[in-house]
């Protein structure tokens, strides 16, 4: 009995706290601007927290409507190389049929999370909209992905796709940069400790692409045709590669750079994204 009074006690407390947290410092949704309730969100079902990815990720930058966007995990089954998702639950992961008619460059894709919902919403907000707060679960999302689908033994170098010196400085940013900035870190933490770095420098864009997004699966391609170059290639030769980007849509961009990668000697590329279309 006393407990439970004590227990009744510590509840009004952290209600109180959380009112207070509203009043002062009230966080506004990215998506609708709509005011997000601390007070809603933590203490609504007998103070259950909620322990859904959504909420638990995106839980203070979507208010309570927003958040019931879908999130989608990167799961099985899919594709081997290409990470293509199959729509048959009980199958086993195989090449898809695009991956046996033509040969991509890279080894395999992998990705944190499907290109929907939530994910699709954060992506969208933090590359085109400068919501930068989103680095966070989104970064998370992608080491996820990483954690789970490769070993980190397997990797020398994470090289986020880069963008061209115009568009970097209009976005200000390299969306692919940011997500992964703290992976050594965030593997620190797990007892991880390798020599495994950052490479900004050794591939360039060199030519200036139109936005991919109104083109076919071969216009893509001709778009992004020597788009890369290798620019320091001893940082390349004999280097297993996992090349980094926010979304995997056709794959028509991290497959010209891949190439690139391997024609200057690069052992192996793999791809990483935070989510796969
Ligand atoms: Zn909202
Ligand atoms: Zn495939």
């Amino acid at each position: 009995m006393g407990k439970n009074k004590w227990q009744i006690n510590c509840l009004f407390i952290k209600k109180i706290f959380a009112l207070i947290v509203d009043l002062f410092f009230p966080l506004k949704c990215l998506k609708c601007q709509k005011i997000i309730l601390k007070i809603d969100q933590n203490y609504q079902i007998g103070d259950q927290v909620c322990k859904s990815y959504s909420k638990d990720l995106f839980g203070k930058y979507f208010c309570q409507d927003c958040i019931t966007l879908s999130y989608e995990l990167f799961e099985p089954p899919f594709c081997k190389r290409c990470g293509k998702k199959f729509e048959h639950k009980f199958i086993k992961n195989h090449f898809c049929e695009d991956c046996l008619k033509i040969s991509n460059s890279f080894r395999k894709v992998r990705a944190g999370a499907r290109y929907s919902g939530i994910i699709k919403e954060s992506i969208q907000l933090f590359k085109y909209q400068k919501k930068l707060a989103l680095v966070d679960p989104l970064g998370k999302i992608i080491f996820s992905g990483f954690v789970e689908y490769f070993k980190p033994s397997e990797i020398d170098v994470i090289m986020p796709v880069p963008l061209h010196i115009s568009k970097l400085k209009q976005r200000g940013f390299n969306q692919a940069f940011l997500v992964v900035k703290n992976f050594k870190k965030m593997l620190e933490k797990n007892n991880i400790f390798l020599p495994m770095n950052i490479d900004l420098y050794s591939l360039k864009r060199v030519k200036k692409t139109d936005p991919q997004t109104n083109y076919s699966v071969l216009q893509r391609k001709e778009n992004v045709k020597n788009a890369f170059k290798v620019v320091i290639s001893e940082k390349i030769k004999n280097k297993r590669i996992l090349l980094v980007d926010d979304v995997y849509t056709t794959g028509a961009t991290s497959s010209e750079a891949a190439r690139k990668l391997l024609e200057a000697g690069a052992l192996t590329v793999d791809v990483l994204v935070i989510a796969r279309v």
